[in-house]
């Protein structure tokens, strides 16, 4: 079975382009040139030298000892929270940029829940001096306020986004109104293996860097390039897509990813998209999509704002319906509790969406010897205050 995307940009019946008229020429532009630009020497020697000098990699594998102990099995952390600007997300927006200059464009749209791809791509338009303009929903301006500072420090204009719930969801669907308004000079940094074909695929691509170094680690450390078990939070699917990339058509290698239960699946409060969702057009593609019965797109809910999506990257959509990779939600009360767990055995505090990754090691059965690599997307600094407003669900941990 090959999970990769086809000629046309699709995953299975999933992905697609289901854009708007007008943005049929610089989608199609975009479609005919990514590959010959990503495969490009040129493309090639600077994304390596940005992503070795000024991203901070390889980023390290990390046995986590006391982890492992703990659940029964050797687990090694890929350590994406290293990286500059604290997430994975930089590994993408590097790439993005150097595609946009490549291209002739001079300015830089993108979309933020959370803010960190916004800080991302911020990030790498004070480097490449570009302008930089970020939709955020007006909810998420005021939750995520240190984020939206960042960006402006960094010389980016945030739009608040003031139409339906106020965030990301909305904020994605104003980014493609403004590039609709925009084509001829705009290149769209998309954060996630989300939109219109080919997105998923340039992202996906970005991303693999996880995995191409899991190869050459894992050698050097146990002998042998593949690990038994993958393990990921999924959100958009990038950091998920990473880290899987260059196993997803290995069968000895077995995928468990994470999903924001939110509530719980079958409560109003949820996330949990793979569960939940059921087949729709969202932002361009055609993939599982939370929604009613007449086609609205339903409110996505968690304490994770960077998985607070409503629909799911059109690559992930189709290797869970082939039940490629096995899927499992975790709540936000077990995913707070899995953040305290990896910050007393291992001192290293998760972002919470990669705590729901770290809660799945609880729902999954390992046997003594099994390798598992599962990924910590991005660190906690962000989420103090709400691993601090929520202690009571850390249990033992929470005493101080
Ligand atoms: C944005 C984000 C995610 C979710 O996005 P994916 O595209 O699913 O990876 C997960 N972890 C962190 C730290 C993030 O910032």
């Amino acid at each position: 079975m090959d999970y990769q995307i086809d000629k046309r940009g699709f995953y299975g019946k999933f992905g697609g382009a289901y854009i708007p008229e007008i943005l049929h020429k610089c989608v199609h532009d975009l479609q005919e040139a990514y590959i010959p630009i990503i495969e490009s020497d040129d493309f090639r020697r600077e994304y390596r030298d940005l992503l070795r000098d000024y991203v901070g990699r390889p980023s390290p594998l990390y046995f986590a000892r006391r982890l492992s102990e703990k659940y029964q099995c050797r687990i090694f952390l890929k350590r994406e929270d290293l990286n500059h600007t604290g997430a994975h997300k930089i590994n993408n927006t590097v790439g993005q940029i150097l595609m946009a200059k490549k291209m002739g464009k001079t300015r830089i749209i993108a979309e933020t829940g959370a803010g960190q791809h916004g800080v991302a791509t911020a990030t790498v338009c004070a480097l490449m001096d570009m302008k930089c303009e970020v939709f955020m929903g007006k909810t998420d301006v005021e939750r995520q306020h240190t984020n939206v500072e960042r960006m402006r420090m960094l010389g980016a204009t945030v739009h608040p986004v003031t139409t339906g719930n106020m965030t990301l969801s909305d904020a994605c669907s104003e980014a493609i109104r403004d590039w609709c308004c925009h084509p001829a000079d705009t290149f769209y940094i998309v954060g996630s293996t989300m939109g219109p074909h080919p997105y998923p695929d340039i992202v996906a691509r970005m991303q693999s860097v996880i995995s191409e170094e899991l190869k050459v680690q894992l050698m050097e450390k146990i002998g042998r390039d593949y690990p038994d078990t993958l393990m990921a939070c999924i959100g958009g699917g990038s950091n998920a897509a990473g880290t899987i990339y260059h196993y997803m058509n290995d069968e000895r290698v077995r995928i468990i990813l994470a999903e924001a239960g939110g509530h719980g699946v079958d409560t109003d409060f949820t996330a949990a998209t793979i569960h939940r969702g059921t087949e729709g057009i969202i932002h361009g593609a055609r993939t599982l999509v939370m929604q009613t019965e007449d086609g609205q797109i339903e409110e996505a809910f968690t304490i994770s704002a960077g998985l607070d999506y409503p629909g799911i990257g059109p690559m992930h959509a189709n290797m869970a319906e082939k039940k490629r990779t096995n899927v499992l939600a975790v709540n936000d009360d077990e995913a707070i509790a899995a953040g305290y767990e990896l910050t007393r055995l291992e001192g290293i505090i998760p972002a919470i969406e990669s705590a729901h990754a770290l809660a799945a090691l609880k729902k999954v059965e390992f046997k003594p010897d099994e390798v598992v690599v599962l990924t910590v997307s991005g660190r906690g600094d962000k989420d103090v205050q709400t691993y601090l407003n929520n202690k009571h669900m850390a249990g033992e941990y929470g005493n101080f």
